[in-house]
C-alpha cells in the first residue's frame, strides 16, 4: 500500500507534473491553497484547472477557503521587496502552514509542494518554509526539486499534452505588475533593434 501525501497545489501545469513524478511513490491528496493569486477570475481559473488535473488523474483536490486579506496581512512589511526575496518567504509560510495544519485536519502526516517545479522559485527558501511549517503543526514536509533532469521543460509538454492554462505570471499583484513591466521592456528592446 502507498504512504499518503498531501500534496499542495499552486497551478495546475505544476500540479500534473507533480503528480506524474510523484503519483508512483504515494496515495496523493491535492489540497489548492493559495490565497496570493489575483484578480479573483485568475484564481477561479487556476482552481478550475486543477480540478481538471486531479480528475484526469482520479485524485480527489480539496480547496482552502480563499482569502485574500490573509496574503496582504502576510505581505505587509514587504511589499517593497522583489519576487524572489522576503515577500515569498512570507507567501510561502502562508500556504505551506495552511497546508500543514489541513495534513493535520485529516490524518496525513506528509506533505510536499509542486511549487518546486518552478525554476523562478529558491529551491532553499521554500524548503527552509517547507519545514518550519511542518515543525509547527508536527507533520512531516518533503524535500523535492520537480525542475531537476529537465523536470520544467518537461512540464510545459505535459501540461500542452493535457491542454492546461498556463498563468505568465506567479499569482500575486506584484507579480502580475512585474511581469507587465517584464513584457514592456522587452517589446522595448525589440523595437531599439528594429
Ligand atoms: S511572487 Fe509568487 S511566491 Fe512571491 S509573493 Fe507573489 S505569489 Fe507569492
Amino acid at each position: 500500500m502507498k504512504e499518503q501525501l498531501v500534496l499542495h497545489i499552486c497551478c495546475a501545469p505544476d500540479q500534473a507534473w507533480g503528480i506524474h513524478e510523484l503519483g508512483e511513490q504515494y496515495d496523493i491528496t491535492c489540497f489548492f491553497c493559495n490565497p496570493n493569486i489575483s484578480p479573483l477570475d485568475e484564481y477561479t481559473l487556476r482552481l478550475d484547472e486543477a480540478y481538471k488535473v486531479a480528475k484526469h488523474y482520479g485524485l480527489r483536490l480539496v480547496a482552502d477557503d480563499y482569502n485574500p486579506l490573509s496574503w496582504e496581512k502576510t505581505v505587509e512589511p514587504y511589499l517593497s521587496t522583489p519576487e524572489g526575496g522576503e515577500r515569498c518567504r512570507a507567501c510561502f509560510l502562508l500556504r505551506l502552514g495552511r497546508t500543514s495544519q489541513f495534513c493535520k485536519d485529516v490524518s496525513i502526516n506528509k506533505f510536499a509542494t509542486v511549487m518546486s517545479v518552478s525554476p523562478h522559485k529558491n529551491i532553499k527558501m521554500l524548503n527552509e518554509t517547507g519545514h518550519q511549517s511542518a515543525h509547527d503543526q508536527s507533520v512531516q514536509y518533503i524535500e523535492t526539486n520537480l525542475k531537476k533532469n529537465d523536470g520544467f521543460k518537461k512540464s510545459t509538454l505535459l501540461s500542452a499534452e493535457l491542454g492546461l492554462y498556463r498563468q505568465d505570471y506567479c499569482g500575486c499583484r506584484l507579480s502580475k505588475a512585474e511581469s507587465e513591466i517584464r513584457k514592456l521592456n522587452r517589446k522595448k528592446v525589440i523595437s531599439d533593434l528594429k
